[in-house]
């Protein structure tokens, strides 16, 4: 059988966190949660990096730093996880969903604009795949309109976005702030895991401080304030020691988990594109202003009943492929509370994209001859 997905161990997790539990700290920011801190900020000039217990919490704190009140307006994208719609939905707020660009599922930004209200407060794009929105109109379209952008950069670690003055920058380093996510099911994992990167300093005080329960304890052990006590709302969103020597062990082989990666992302498109032309079966776009981080390869089946068939055929050979996600506006949740309008692309990928396995250690050879 070849799942899905298989968690990959870099080899010195165990060391790591046996060192953690040696030096007797293994509750949260210490040694290796700034080891990890410092590396993010360093690579992808993030203006501060605050390690969480998964994403879902990043976007959680980044809904409570921006202050978000029942009826605030926030806009993302339909065909995303449902924990880019909870952070906000838990503060009252109402979302309002955009579709997907044609090309690829990513957010339509072309369609963010004339969705502004006086209510509106962030846009949330989502990177699917860790293929970069375009960034340079969302945050146009924010500062034109005096709105926060919070990147949901789940799956795009170590990936990019190139604006029109050519520059690449991280993704998560251009909106006001941004969530990642090191799930086990994503590039570098930690099994349940995240980061909140903030890239406005008027957050990173308050930050630290809604991350520590609401206290000011950071600036107390940095001899900044010399007692500490409840000073806003917070909650326990920092990870333990044990889950940051874990990622710690991760990032340090970051350069080789990606390479293996996209040299497997690459097989898959090489190997698929002929095969693919004549069945018209649609491969992953990755649009000029976008880098690839071999997070998803994905494929576009022309009709709803190709994509089921050839999951049970990949089935029958014993091979997982698996598609998602159902459009957030369609949802049992949400369907009563969206607006009515028609999100045609986001239900097209809903029913017509299925995801292929993709992991470190994946024969993806394996995978296409099966496929052809
Ligand atoms: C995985 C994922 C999340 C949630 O991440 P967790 O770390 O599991 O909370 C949120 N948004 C997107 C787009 C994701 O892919």
């Amino acid at each position: 059988m070849i799942p899905f997905n298989k968690p990959y161990l870099a080899g010195k997790e165990i060391l790591y966190i046996e060192d953690a539990v040696a030096t007797g700290k293994i509750s949260g920011n210490g040694k290796y949660t700034k080891l990890c801190h410092h590396f993010f900020e360093n690579n992808y000039g993030f203006k501060k990096a605050l390690l969480t217990t998964s994403c879902t919490d990043a976007l959680e704190m980044a809904a409570l730093l921006i202050n978000v009140q029942p009826g605030d307006e926030i806009i993302m994208p339909s065909y995303t996880f449902v924990s880019t719609a909870n952070a906000f939905v838990l503060r009252g707020a109402k979302l309002v969903f955009v579709d997907s660009r044609k090309d690829y599922p990513g957010i339509d930004e072309t369609a963010i604009e004339e969705l502004i209200t006086s209510k509106t407060k962030a846009i949330v794009p989502v990177h699917y795949a860790g293929i970069a929105c375009d960034m340079d109109k969302i945050m146009e379209i924010a500062y034109k309109h005096n709105l926060y952008v919070i990147e949901d950069a789940a799956q795009a670690i170590d990936s990019y976005y190139k604006g029109i003055d050519g520059k690449k920058r991280a993704l998560g380093s251009i909106g006001h702030m941004s969530a990642f996510s090191f799930h086990e099911t994503k590039n570098i994992i930690s099994g349940e895991g995240g980061l909140l990167a903030i890239n406005d300093d008027r957050f990173i005080e308050r930050a630290e401080i809604i991350w520590e329960k609401g206290t000011n304890r950071s600036a107390f052990f940095r001899g900044e304030v010399n007692k500490y006590g409840w000073v806003d709302v917070g909650s326990s969103f920092l990870p333990s020691e044990i889950i940051a020597a874990f990622l710690w062990a991760q990032l340090e082989n970051l350069k080789n988990i990606q390479s293996r990666r996209k040299q497997i992302w690459n097989e898959y498109y090489e190997k698929l594109k002929d095969w693919g032309l004549s069945n018209q079966v649609g491969l992953p776009q990755i649009p000029d202003f976008a880098t690839n981080n071999a997070h998803i390869f994905y494929l576009v089946f022309k009709e709803p009943e190709q994509r089921n068939e050839f999951i049970k055929k990949m089935k029958d050979h014993h091979i997982l492929c698996v598609f998602h996600y159902l459009s957030l506006h369609q949802s049992e949740f949400y369907k009563d509370k969206h607006d009515g309008r028609l999100l045609r692309q986001s239900d097209f990928y809903s029913d017509h994209l299925v995801r292929l396995p993709m992991f470190y250690e994946l024969n993806s050879q394996l995978v296409i001859n099966k496929i052809k």
